[in-house]
């Protein structure tokens, strides 16, 4: 039995990440539904090039210790014993991310095996349900980590969007969805289930390049059922003030002048690296 529940608690909330039992406490107090224990940063990870794994159940310790909110950690895609690991630790969410490196190319971790529930990314249906069909109990966008970017994560939201619109809207008989089902590689009862809910059957975050409040708004407008923010937070000037920001801009999603509000006087956000300049640079 897949712990979705436990998923669906964290609806609306921000998911920060934090690399000290400090941050963690700041991001609690800012109103965080959930943190992300983790050693660096993705915008860290990201410039180090180096292979990147679990973070030290040490550090994570420390973290779940600090706050009473739950603590998420990450491991590699298709490391079953990493997973193992942070189960033993009695962590609450595991997610197998694509930001640390692949520990299988081929094949993500059987998440069914596990009590504890897992979040995983998806640029596209096929991969959120083909995660969901593993056993995640939460999806989240893939984004472009680590960039202050939100361009991907705004991408693969709305790719996730139209497809289902597809699926609702095109596929008349069942030779359709077993064609759909069988391109996106799941089961066809799998996809019945997404046409009749008109939605992924997990909650689905935003994540990837989210940096401001307007971002984790935007993100929300679009549909999505909450936000992780990784280094836009302790890569701005006022983090205290940024993570709070971003909670409220989150839960007043829809009203501007709130979001104005929570806009203005921010001090100096994370810098930041453009998809275009990526691409430019073969990174
Ligand atoms: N994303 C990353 C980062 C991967 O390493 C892999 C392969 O292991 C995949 C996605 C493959 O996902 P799927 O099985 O959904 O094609």
């Amino acid at each position: 039995k897949i712990k979705t529940g436990l998923a669906q608690m964290l609806k609306g909330g921000v998911i920060m990440d934090v690399v000290t039992a400090e941050q963690a406490i700041i991001a609690e107090r800012a109103g965080a539904c959930a943190v992300m224990a983790l050693e660096k940063i993705p915008a860290d990870m990201r410039a180090s090039g180096n292979v990147c794994r679990m973070s030290d159940p040490k550090m994570i310790k420390e973290i779940m210790a600090a706050v009473s909110i739950p603590v998420m950690a990450k491991v590699r895609i298709g490391h079953t014993v990493e997973a193992q690991i942070l189960e033993a630790l009695e962590i609450d969410y595991i997610d197998e991310s694509e930001v640390l490196t692949p520990a299988d190319w081929s094949d993500h971790i059987t998440k069914t095996d596990f009590k504890v529930p897992f979040v995983c990314g998806a640029k596209d249906l096929g991969e959120a349900l083909r995660r969901i069909h593993e056993g995640a109990a939460m999806i989240r966008t893939k984004g472009e980590a680590g960039t202050g970017d939100v361009s991907e994560a705004v991408k693969h939201i709305k790719k996730i969007k139209s497809q289902i619109q597809y699926a609702i809207n095109d596929l008349k008989t069942d030779a359709q969805l077993e064609s759909f089902a069988k391109e996106l590689r799941i089961p066809v009862s799998l996809l019945k289930q997404v046409i009749e809910l008109k939605k992924l059957p997990v909650v689905n975050f935003a994540a990837g390049g989210v940096a401001t409040p307007a971002d984790a708004a935007l993100l929300m407008q679009l549909g999505c059922d909450g936000v992780f923010v990784g280094s836009g937070i302790f890569k701005s000037k006022n983090p205290e003030k940024l993570a709070k920001a971003i909670v409220n801009a989150t839960t007043n999603f829809e009203d501007p002048l709130k979001i104005l509000e929570y806009s203005t006087d921010l001090g100096e956000l994370m810098a930041g690296v453009s998809i275009e300049s990526i691409k430019k640079n073969g990174n």
